[in-house]
């Protein structure tokens, strides 16, 4: 697709789909590829390593600009790499600690590789990462010329470390690139400000078609379901994903400890180990937190390191705490991975914890189809773990408010606050039925004409 008579981006991924994001911002004869990410479930073409493979020319690609690290944004990383790619890859600080982590669990859990195969990509992709600040310039150099672009992070609030990425093009025209943006009104996160300047605007439309649910409100019903639950005793269970969701649901259960809702004594338990370390990297930047959040810091609050909190880190401590919760019966919280119950340690708490009807499960995120999530969720009385069936009589029970993505609403502000005309506004990583509507919506609000799908 041509901006104007020297730029154009090709689309390698991530367009139609909200996987696999890949998008090359080409100027003259010189390109940017903006993040290089997995294709996940029914996008994986084939579902075969080979088709992971990068099928497009890359020689001309000066940088890889990465906008978060999660792994439908960075998953294609090693295939980059193995093609040949040796440039350098720009992303904020934040992500650049959480890249090694989230790689190296996705190159385990969801592409097999071995733990030497692992460190090898790893080490590669570390030498590779040029870490910027936000709201700064960074130049970008061709391989045969001189400078051909310039590229700026803002604060997109999806998740720790996530950015929208500005690239200002040699006729001094913008291009801008959403990445995934975050909604407003999140505690723990600033919400996404729109830049002054898009030219060409690429946004997400992930959730083009739906509102959430209101987020002020989640700590209260958080707080109605563990009260009920705490009645009868037993396990609290909720399964969430090592990053964004897991800190914000500390955070909020912070809160409800520190205004006395929740009982002090009642155990927090944190048990994933790659959460754990994706929430110390929370808690070291620190700077990068909303408002709300930075109050909290202020009044001496330790919202993602309270006493309560216990984490777990290896096998065998997490292995005793099963069997003592399955023993005892005892109240408990216990936060693990994965969010949609497929592996992860959760899954022994689970096994052993969903046949006792004192037994909780919230869910606070999204179950696809074919999930044991799912199949939870939909009240099945028997599920099957590990290839042995295993009977619910736990409660299982839903929580709203807690996406990490912008709802329409949010997505109609954001491209409503550019100050100047768009000239092309291009709606990507989304459904047709939620792009569709998205583009519905911005038609009625003076859009027409600019949409590009
Ligand atoms: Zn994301």
């Amino acid at each position: 697709m041509q901006l104007n008579d020297k730029v154009a981006v090709i689309h390698h991924g991530g367009k139609g789909t909200v996987t696999g994001s890949c998008h090359e911002l080409k100027i003259g004869r010189d390109a940017v590829l903006v993040d290089c990410g997995l294709f996940q479930g029914e996008d994986a073409p084939n579902k075969a390593l080979s088709a992971l493979n990068i099928t497009f020319p890359i020689q001309h690609i000066a940088a890889l600009v990465l906008t978060h690290s999660h792994i439908d944004h960075i998953g294609r990383l090693p295939w980059l790499l193995a093609a040949g790619f040796s440039g350098p890859i720009y992303c904020t600080k934040a992500t650049a600690e959480l890249v090694p982590l989230m790689l190296e669990d996705g190159l385990k859990l969801q592409l097999g590789f071995n733990r030497g195969q692992q460190s090898r990509i790893i080490e590669l992709v570390r030498k590779r990462i040029q870490a910027v600040d936000y709201n700064v310039w960074f130049p970008i150099k061709s391989k045969v010329s001189g400078y051909f672009t310039y590229g700026r992070f803002h604060h997109a609030g999806h998740i720790l470390g996530s950015a929208y990425v500005e690239f200002k093009l040699p006729n001094q025209e913008m291009a801008v690139f959403s990445g995934d943006l975050g909604p407003n009104d999140t505690p723990l996160l600033p919400d996404p400000v729109a830049p002054m300047r898009a030219d060409y605007l690429f946004v997400e439309s992930t959730y083009g078609d739906s509102n959430h649910q209101d987020i002020a409100s989640r700590s209260e019903r958080l707080l109605t379901i563990i009260k009920r639950s705490l009645q009868d005793g037993g396990a609290i269970i909720i399964p969430a994903f090592s990053v964004g969701r897991t800190q914000e649901l500390l955070f909020d259960i912070e809160q409800l400890i520190a205004k006395h809702h929740l009982d002090d004594r009642l155990p927090i338990i944190l048990d994933s180990p790659l959460a754990l370390r994706v929430t110390k990297s929370y808690r070291r930047f620190k700077k990068l937190w909303g408002n709300e959040a930075k109050k909290r810091l202020d009044a001496r609050r330790h919202p993602l390191n309270f006493k309560q909190c216990i984490t777990v880190d290896s096998y065998s401590q997490h292995k005793k705490i099963v069997n003592r919760l399955q023993g005892s019966a005892e109240p408990a919280i216990i936060i693990a991975a994965s969010g949609m119950c497929q592996g992860g340690r959760v899954m022994d708490y689970l096994k052993a914890l969903l046949p006792d009807g004192r037994t909780d499960v919230i869910f606070a995120g999204y179950q696809a189809n074919g999930t044991l999530g799912r199949d939870i969720q939909d009240g099945k009385t028997t599920v099957w773990i590990d290839q042995v069936p295993v009977n619910v009589n736990a409660q299982v029970h839903q929580l709203s408010g807690y996406s990490a993505h912008a709802g329409q609403e949010d997505l109609l502000r954001f491209v409503e606050a550019i100050r100047a005309p768009i000239t092309q506004l291009h709606l990507i990583h989304g459904e047709p039925s939620s792009k569709r509507e998205l583009k519905e919506m911005l038609m009625r609000r003076g859009f027409e004409g600019k949409i590009v799908e």
